[in-house]
């Protein structure tokens, strides 16, 4: 997804749907941590070179579990809140609340006009407010 997008329900029924679903996803992604992590725990860290390996494979797909949850539009990547609607900040390819998104966007926005951010690719020292759309 390449654009800034904002989902936002308002619908009594669809907001419990829609919060119960990110709780069921929510339960689903902390089960198969704590199964990743009790694995992780039955291995021999130290004296196995197997065990090492199969430790450093446990450890890739936990990261790559927790970077999925944290870039999922079921959490806000910067409060946690599990119960808003959400907007996609395709800058840093995250989610975060309608809240959160608005309040960084006029920090970004001030900031640029101050002078304080500049654009990252060509780091001329334009001010930009690329980071938060
Ligand atoms: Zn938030």
């Amino acid at each position: 997804m390449k654009k800034k997008r904002t989902i936002s329900i308002s619908h009594p029924q669809l907001v419990r749907f829609r919060n119960a679903l990110r709780e069921v996803i929510s339960t689903a992604e902390l089960v198969e941590e704590e199964r990743l992590l009790d694995e992780e725990n039955g291995l021999d860290h130290i004296y196995s070179e197997t065990d090492g390996k199969q430790v450093k494979e446990l450890l890739d797909k936990q990261d790559k579990l927790a970077t999925a949850w944290n870039k999922s539009l079921c959490v806000c990547s910067l409060c946690g809140s599990r119960t808003s609607n959400m907007t996609f900040n395709p800058y840093m390819e995250e989610w975060f609340c309608v809240d959160c998104y608005e309040k960084n966007q006029e920090f970004y926005k001030t900031e640029a006009r101050n002078g304080q951010i500049w654009n990252s690719e060509n780091y001329t020292r334009t001010p930009s407010t690329e980071w938060w759309p």
